[in-house]
């Protein structure tokens, strides 16, 4: 949405894209572009993949562009200026979260993946911008400080993830106190949340050994970045936006239940006490709430296609086998325990899924190093950043340890690969 100046005419609303060369990054910008002069682009960020942020920066011309790898960055200085365009490059971590509190941004869409999207994203929260939150990672390892920042600085959480996104459209007003406030509404009974089930849903358990990371990473429905294509496939995924959801609106982990939906047609549903159930359906695209977050509380076009139904004719529901994927049962005592332990479920998983994407780790190891990591290490109530940090490298080295121990990898090789 433009925002209304002084005198009356619109001015557009600027943006900042962390993650601007990734799935989501890319059906942001693709969703801008259908808008023009309704957004300014002010920062893209990207982590190394400098060919594809310099063609977003000829598009998009925005005031800054970052790339946290040194190299990469240099290059795309050099064809910045090269090229005459009037973008300033940086590089380093530390100006992902620079960008995002820029006086000149209303809006950020957090779309960097893993942990290393976590302070961005709070540096927006606490600059009291519109987050726009594809990085579930972030939530996950520290919903309260998130949410704590958000109410703090008078922030705006608008949930990008599918589900998420589905539970506040359904949700009166988004919720309690606007959009994702972490507060429960009223009437609300229970959510539920839907999977896809993934690549392997009616693959026979005892073949899970063998998957490859290409078959993984090739999900029925969606098309997304391999880390969440991998989390979609063992229904870590799942379990992730189970401490999501508990964040954003408030219930408790035995409030929400997961149901698998092949089709994701209905991304997900709220229950209310008189026994409505209301859901938000919509063909399987990121551009429908993407588009629902950045123009909110207006509707904009999202190039998504209508949705036939006749074509659907079916949806069907299951319950989650989670003996075959034992990643959401971890996951769900994570959101009980509560404190570090999501955090270190968090590092543990993306640890296991980088040596699973490197050929180190087979699949069903994946849940078997998280259930190792979660075992080795005690939980404690986290209450500040620097517990939340420190639980995550704790998890991350006890992580490595395991694959190492499982695998007889050598220990250099595999922080190398898992880059930690
Ligand atoms: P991708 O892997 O496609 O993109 C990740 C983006 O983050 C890229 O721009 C990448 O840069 C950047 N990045 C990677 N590592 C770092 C780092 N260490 N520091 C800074 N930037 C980094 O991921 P997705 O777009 O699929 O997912 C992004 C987030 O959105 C995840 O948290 C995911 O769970 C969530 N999400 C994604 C959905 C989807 O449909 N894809 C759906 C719902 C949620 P580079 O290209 O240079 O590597």
């Amino acid at each position: 949405m433009a925002t209304a100046s002084s005198c009356g005419t619109s001015v557009p609303r600027g943006l900042v894209v962390l993650g601007s060369t990734g799935s989501i990054g890319r059906s942001t910008l693709d969703v801008v572009q259908r808008h023009s002069g309704r957004f300014a682009v002010v920062a893209l960020t990207a982590n190394r993949d400098w060919s594809r942020l310099l063609e977003q920066v000829r598009a998009f011309r925005p005031q800054h562009a970052v790339l946290v790898d040194a190299t990469a960055a240099a290059q795309l200085a050099a064809a910045v200026r090269a090229e005459g365009l009037p973008t300033e490059v940086h590089a380093g971590a530390a100006a992902l979260a620079e960008v995002a509190a820029l006086p000149a941004a209303d809006s950020v869409m957090a779309a960097i993946v893993g942990a290393a999207g976590l302070l961005p994203t709070l540096a927006a929260a606490r600059a009291g911008k519109r987050v726009l939150l594809a990085n579930k990672e972030a939530l996950v390892m520290s919903g309260r400080l998130l949410m704590e920042a958000v109410a703090t600085h008078g922030a705006t959480l608008l949930p990008i993830d599918s589900e998420h996104n589905a539970i506040f459209q359904c949700l009166p007003q988004g919720g309690v106190g606007g959009p994702a406030a972490g507060r429960e509404a009223p009437g609300v009974r229970r959510l539920l949340l839907t999977a896809s089930g993934g690549p392997f849903l009616r693959r026979p358990a005892n073949t899970l050994a063998n998957v490859t990371p290409d078959e993984a990473c090739k999900h029925p429905k969606w098309s997304m970045g391999r880390k969440i294509s991998v989390d979609s496939a063992t229904l870590m995924n799942k379990g992730l936006e189970l401490i999501e959801a508990h964040w954003l609106f408030g219930l408790p982990p035995a409030r929400i239940d997961i149901v698998v939906h092949p089709e994701s047609i209905v991304h997900s549903l709220v229950e209310y006490v008189d026994g409505s159930v209301l859901a938000q359906l919509g063909a399987p695209d990121m551009r429908t709430p993407i588009a629902q977050a950045l123009a909110w509380p207006e509707r904009i076009e999202s190039g998504v296609a209508s949705l036939d139904l006749t074509a659907v004719a079916r949806l069907n529901f299951e319950a989650p086998d989670e003996v075959r994927f034992p990643a959401l049962r971890l996951a769900r005592a994570a959101a009980e325990a509560g404190g570090t332990a999501p955090a270190m479920l968090n590092a543990a998983n993306e640890i296991a899924v980088a040596a699973f994407l490197g050929g180190a780790l087979n699949f069903p190891g994946i849940s078997a190093v998280i259930e190792d990591v979660l075992n080795a290490l005690a939980v404690t109530p986290a209450v500040t950043l620097e517990q939340v940090v420190a639980a995550d490298a704790a998890a991350r080295r006890v992580a490595v340890e395991h694959v190492v121990a499982r695998t007889g990898m050598a220990r250099q090789t595999l922080e190398e690969m898992v880059a930690c």
